[in-house]
């Protein structure tokens, strides 16, 4: 690994394969490290997707994942499943250092690592992590058979993890701090129309109860300040995202709630040979085309950078 890389893509999902699919068609012979436990992003811990186009019938988001990567080596991309632990993104030349110990030198560097699940923020609900509090209802729902669940949120991702909680669930309740849910109407219809699916509106979680594993909730009313207790067999927390830059601080410019500033239009980062592209960069849209759309962005700026040089 001594040799200098033309590219080097940091993170998987959407906007990291599409900058590797178009970076090896390039001929940039990319690098793109998926991550260890996170490869292929977000989209792993989907179901349905319906909204991708060209796929009229849906796609299961982990397929769609496999396609994009089986699509990128096979343009010459390499693929490796592993994270970067360290990097120095600020001279000419570019040394990033992997999880194996394995140091890089890169003339570009695309960062595409996404983001994570938010957490609502109590102590409570980190120590039952894994024991009746969860943020994925793929990967956990099905240890739900017949009993009852809350999500917390009003976005797509919540109305998403109820719906699907519903195959498991003998009762699911979404649990919310306002009065309208913020998720789309078609995603909204859905959960309304479900049976199994309650609905607390104006109200936050403020404990996670439960010694060895969650057993209720404590909950308090936003419009009254009214406090109760609700028994729960699970919570699934669905409240948005929060970008993955924490390896980034003190490198690139970040904004105020740590997403990568990048130069509109265009994914240039302040640091001349660093570019950005999904979910890291996305206030707004944070969808996986637009992430797929921003990583084609990263592929084509590295591209003409490096021709520049
Ligand atoms: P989101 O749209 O930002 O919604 C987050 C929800 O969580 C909001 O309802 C918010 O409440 C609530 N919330 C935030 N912080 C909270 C806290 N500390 N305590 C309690 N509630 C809190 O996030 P998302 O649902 O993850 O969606 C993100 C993006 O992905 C959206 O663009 C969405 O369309 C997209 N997405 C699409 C699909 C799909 O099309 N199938 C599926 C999932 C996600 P407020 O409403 O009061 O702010």
């Amino acid at each position: 690994m001594s040799d200098i890389h033309q590219v080097v893509i940091v993170g998987s999902g959407p906007a990291g394969y599409t900058a590797a699919i178009y970076a090896a068609r390039a001929q940039l012979s990319p690098i793109i490290y998926e991550g260890s436990v996170t490869a292929g992003g977000a989209l792993m811990n989907t179901t349905e997707v319906e909204n991708f186009p060209g796929f009229p019938a849906g796609v299961m988001g982990p397929d769609l994942m496999d396609s994009m990567r089986a699509q990128a080596e096979k343009f010459g991309a390499k693929l490796i499943t592993d994270d970067i632990i360290e990097m120095d993104l600020s001279g000419e030349i570019k040394v990033l250092k992997d999880g194996s110990g394995n140091e890089l030198r890169a003339k570009a560097v695309i960062l595409a690592t996404g983001s994570a699940y938010k957490e609502i923020g109590l102590e409570n609900e980190k120590r039952l992590s894994g024991r009746g509090v969860s943020w994925c209802a793929t990967c956990d729902g099905f240890f739900y058979r017949q009993k009852t669940v809350a999500v917390v949120g009003g976005g797509d991702s919540a109305m998403e993890e109820a719906n699907f909680l519903t195959r498991f669930a003998d009762k699911v309740v979404v649990i919310h701090r306002r009065e309208a849910l913020r998720a789309s109407k078609i995603m909204a219809d859905r959960a309304h129309a479900n049976p199994k699916i309650e609905f607390i509106w104006n109200t936050e979680v403020i404990d996670v109860l439960g010694e060895q594993s969650m057993n209720a909730l404590k909950l308090r009313n936003l419009q009254t300040g009214e406090e109760s207790e609700m028994a729960f067999d699970g919570l699934f927390v669905a409240i948005g995202h929060l970008p993955r830059s924490e390896l980034l601080i003190g490198q690139v410019d970040l904004d105020l709630e740590g997403y990568v500033k990048v130069d509109e239009r265009s994914t240039r980062t302040n640091l001349k040979g660093v570019f950005a592209c999904g979910d890291l960069v996305d206030h707004t849209y944070r969808q996986a085309i637009t992430a797929a759309g921003t990583g084609c962005e990263a592929a084509l700026d590295a591209e003409r950078f490096l021709a520049g040089h």
